[in-house]
């Protein structure tokens, strides 16, 4: 993805890791098949392979305001034990590396937003340090919701009393926690401006506290949609949430108000696992909806 440009904001991606990720029937336990066949054309091989394997990428965004420098989701992060998904556990990535070919250093991210807690959204929070967890980025607020720390602060402390496995892989405690105790976190409670032109606004349903992040300048408008789609395969049908959707009905419920917003608008849609090429608009064809990469991709 090239820069791309906002009014006077700019966008940028740093890459944790990208290719096929799991069966699209696995991520999609709803997806009717044949529908999915009969929109080969504009699906293969970008967004599904050969095999019927969705293709997704792990990547941030980095929005630079005049400003700010704002980093959102952070992926699934370096040397994290994830024995559950063997692709995760113990990853060396390069994505700092990623970082400064995008001319960042960490100390000089402003803010992190995480649009929820899973742990391929809060991994690059934390760094391992000399055998601890501390932030990556220094200098920065880091801002979770209220509400959603308050779910995940709730379910991995009920399920260390219970003696059960902790959710999200354990990330709360490596990638979560660690900013909390360093001072770092800001819980913001629905919507939320971060400054002139960028706020957040609370999208649940994926996750109870998730949250979508906003971007205008000049007239111009980019929407951070984290995981309200997984992929353009859900355009096909918007009620095909993902089988890591807290709660389905809702996810949808949320899924169908922002595409309604976006559809045949300018606004570019910046979802957190599109693969390349990644910045698009949502256009109606025909009874249906589709995804169009942007010109400046
Ligand atoms: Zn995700």
């Amino acid at each position: 993805m090239k820069t791309q440009r906002i009014g006077l904001f700019t966008i940028d991606r740093v890459i944790e890791t990208e290719g096929a990720f799991a069966p699209l029937d696995f991520v999609l336990p709803t997806v009717d098949m044949d529908r999915v066949r009969a929109e080969s054309a504009w699906l293969r091989p970008t967004f599904l392979d050969a095999s019927d394997q969705l293709v997704m990428s792990f990547h941030s965004y980095i929005l630079r305001t005049p400003e700010h420098n704002i980093l959102i989701d952070t992926c699934v992060g370096d040397d994290k034990d994830r024995p559950l998904r063997p692709s995760w556990h113990q990853q060396k990535s390069g994505y700092l590396a990623a970082l400064a070919r995008a001319g960042l250093r960490p100390e000089q991210i402003d803010f992190v937003c995480c649009t929820h807690l899973h742990a391929d959204h809060v991994g690059w929070n934390t760094q391992r340090r000399d055998g601890r967890w501390v932030p990556t980025f220094a200098h920065a607020h880091y801002l979770f919701s209220e509400l959603e720390y308050g779910h995940w602060e709730r379910e991995h402390r009920l399920a260390l009393e219970q003696g059960k496995p902790v959710p999200n892989h354990g990330s709360f405690a490596d990638s979560v926690l660690p900013i909390v105790d360093a001072g770092q976190a800001v819980f913001i409670r629905g919507n939320h401006e971060l400054q002139a032109g960028v706020h957040l606004e609370a999208a649940p349903g994926h996750t109870p506290g998730n949250c979508v992040l906003h971007a205008r300048s000049q007239g111009a408008h980019a929407v951070f949609s984290g995981d309200i789609l997984h992929t353009p395969v859900q355009l096909i049908d918007l009620s095909w949430s993902s089988r890591f959707c807290h709660d389905a009905q809702q996810a949808e419920a949320t899924r169908r108000k922002l595409i309604g917003e976006l559809t045949d608008q300018p606004s570019v849609l910046m979802a957190a696992h599109f693969p390349t090429p990644v910045a698009g608009r949502i256009v109606s064809a025909g009874h249906g909806l589709r995804w169009q990469a942007s010109d400046s991709n």
